[in-house]
């Protein structure tokens, strides 16, 4: 952001406001730590500040500090529209352009008068906003809230809730400091995290070692499910609803399993194919090592975008076709695949 817009920023947070922040639909780690940061840091200077995520979210966030605060616009969707209608000012954290809530969240969002300010990582950010902080090589908008409350020279401010929000933003994703985004900055602003009181092994803990006996069976029936395309070292998975009924699916559960696919030695493209039959849709994530781009392959193929290395889309088409629609655009990405 520049010097002006920061000033810009200070001065309208000077006097007390109505404010809402907004994660992204299907909110993750990133979406829900990055968004409770930025509540928790207004609060301070008694804004009066609500956290509205589209929909629900998985069980290990749930313990995260406020997190019992968050509206969910789809099913409290009376509340949740008044107070975008009311609001001042609305942060729209993790996401470039507004469809990215959904269709329903998105409408209503921009028909709310309230001045918008994004912070977001991801490329080619829409232009809805009228100040925008949006870095695509930023590891994270946990990390980005970070910067944003060290701009407006507030580093003071960062409570332990703070700093634990954030840490978790920066863990999720950058799968816990070892993707390309993660610079010797992500490691100083998670060291001063813990300096504030971030309890970093707890964190940990919380997020990754709560599983359920049954997201460890589907994880099974995922790897079962792996199949490698040598030729083009590429790796994907398959989930049938079926078989996401059979483990009693919850969602969360199948977060990260597409990285099984990327850790096989060689492999350049991961994908994780989802059945959800009440959406009649394919969800696809996407990921890959190195120049490949699934933002890309994504945008151009699967109704979606996200990051370079992960990206996720959707496709209507049957479990079958979608992945057969998968295999048959590899060659165009030979390249870089081989
Ligand atoms: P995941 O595969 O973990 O759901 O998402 C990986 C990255 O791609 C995240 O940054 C996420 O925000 C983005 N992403 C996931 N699904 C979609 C989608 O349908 N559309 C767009 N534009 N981005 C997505
Ligand atoms: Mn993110």
């Amino acid at each position: 952001m520049k010097t002006e817009e920061i000033k810009a920023v200070k001065a309208l947070l000077s006097e007390v406001k109505k404010i809402v922040i907004i994660p992204h639909r299907n909110p993750d780690g990133d979406a829900i730590g990055s968004t409770l940061a930025l509540m928790h840091y207004l609060n301070q200077y008694n804004h009066e500040v609500r956290v509205i995520a589209p929909n629900d979210y998985p069980d290990f966030l749930k313990w995260m500090p406020g997190e019992s605060s968050v509206l969910k616009f789809e099913t409290e969707r009376e509340v949740s529209e008044k107070l975008i209608a009311e609001a001042d000012i609305m942060f729209t954290l993790d996401f470039n352009a507004l469809h990215r809530t959904g269709k329903d969240m998105a409408e209503v969002l921009a028909a709310s008068q309230s001045l918008k300010i994004m912070i977001d990582h991801h490329q080619a950010p829409d232009d809805y906003a009228t100040y925008m902080y949006s870095d695509a090589k930023m590891s994270s908008t946990g990390e980005m809230v970070y910067n944003f409350i060290e701009m407006l020279d507030d580093t003071d401010k960062i409570t332990v809730d703070i700093a634990t929000c954030i840490y978790v933003g920066i863990m999720t994703d950058t799968g816990s400091f070892r993707f390309r985004s993660t610079t010797s900055r992500t490691h100083q602003v998670i060291s001063n995290l813990i300096e504030k009181g971030a309890d970093n092994t707890e964190i940990h803990n919380q997020v990754y070692d709560t599983n359920s006996y049954d997201r460890l069976q589907l994880l099974g029936r995922a790897l079962q499910n792996l199949k490698v395309i040598p030729e083009y070292n590429t790796a994907y998975i398959t989930l049938s609803q079926t078989e996401l009924d059979e483990f009693n699916y919850k969602k969360g559960d199948t977060e990260a399993v597409v990285n099984y696919a990327l850790s096989i030695h060689k492999t350049i493209l991961a994908a994780i194919f989802i059945e959800n039959t009440q959406e009649g849709i394919i969800k696809i994530s996407l990921r890959s090592k190195g120049d490949l781009s699934v933002n890309e392959m994504s945008r151009a193929h699967f109704n979606g975008g996200g990051h370079t290395n992960a990206a996720g889309g959707r496709s209507a088409l049957s479990l079958e076709a979608t992945v057969e629609k998968f295999i048959a655009i590899l060659p165009e990405y030979k390249s870089q695949l081989v």
